[in-house]
């Protein structure tokens, strides 16, 4: 659980001219990596390259979160892996690599936009945290492959779930949110404790909900809650945020002003998408520039 108190409080966004052309991939587990035969894996700014306008922001967030990954994934010759490599990440590894695309290889800070729950104040407060301190706090709970917890007199070892267990649980309809709990611990526990795991659902259903809290508490990047002080009326409140949401909102934002760019260059200069994608960023930025001067006379 990503609990970070005393957290700096400040407005502004801010989006840098020249990012760096890659940054490192986050690591990965020489079992994935293995599976996949990969050597070292690096991301490159989102936004910036042909392909990128592409991405469709209206598909199932699963889907989305894939074709991003996939588009800016190379290895040190330029490839880019397979797509049931990017559905095999953990969920938590996938949230990483997309704050990682939106914090520009952690060169921006992610702004998160919290209001207070109090009633009587309801203050408007932007926290800016950097990929640092959002990703430390997942290596910790990374640093064991699999997630050990008890439940009852017993141990069970349960693995973090990946895009294609969410991908799976999307396409069944359960008929209440215990059964779907119940179904997707079932699926993430050892194999030889899944009649373990009935006994306890048929004996004591509340226990796997228990079991599915703790879960969540061990993938902080995807179940992130902030433990705030409110300026304000100085009182301490939690918030959830879905930071993958957040990254994903700046992505868009960031393909937008991409389109733009397109539209403003195609307009002014009459060239295809093709051409002005092939220009280095530093050049489009320019070309926009000097069109505004002439507009502005
Ligand atoms: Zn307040």
């Amino acid at each position: 659980m990503l609990d970070l108190d005393g957290v700096d409080i400040d407005g502004g966004d801010r989006l840098p001219c020249y990012p760096l052309d890659r940054f490192a991939f986050p690591p990965i587990s020489l079992e994935l990596r293995h599976r996949f035969s990969l050597g070292d894996l690096f991301l490159r700014p989102f936004a910036q390259s042909a392909g990128d306008q592409d991405i469709d922001f209206r598909l199932p967030r699963p889907h989305m979160e894939t074709s991003i990954l996939a588009c800016c994934t190379q290895d040190g010759n330029g490839n880019t892996p397979n797509h049931p490599f990017f559905w095999n990440l953990e969920i938590g590894k996938r949230t990483e690599c997309l704050l990682t695309l939106a914090t520009q290889g952690g060169n921006w800070d992610l702004t998160v936009e919290l209001r207070c729950p109090n009633p009587n104040c309801e203050e408007a407060m932007d926290l800016d945290f950097s990929l640092a301190e959002l990703t430390s706090i997942q290596r910790q709970a990374e640093s064991k492959e699999r997630v050990e917890l008890q439940v009852g007199s017993q141990i069970v070892s349960l693995r973090r779930p990946t895009g294609l267990d969410q991908l799976t649980w999307r396409s069944h309809s359960f008929p209440n949110e215990a059964t779907a709990v119940w179904t997707m611990m079932q699926s993430l526990i050892l194999t030889e404790q899944r009649e373990m795991m009935q006994q306890i659902w048929e004996s004591e259903p509340s226990a796997i909900a228990t079991l599915n809290q703790s879960m969540m508490q061990n993938d902080p990047l995807v179940n992130a809650n902030l433990t705030v002080n409110c300026p304000t009326c100085n009182t301490p409140h939690l918030h959830s945020v879905d930071l993958g949401a957040l990254a994903l909102q700046r992505l868009h934002q960031l393909q937008a002003y991409l389109l733009e760019t397109l539209h403003r260059l195609a307009s002014h200069y009459h060239w295809t998408e093709a051409t002005i994608l092939a220009l280095p960023q530093w050049r489009r930025d320019r070309y926009l520039a000097l069109i505004e001067r002439e507009r502005q006379g």
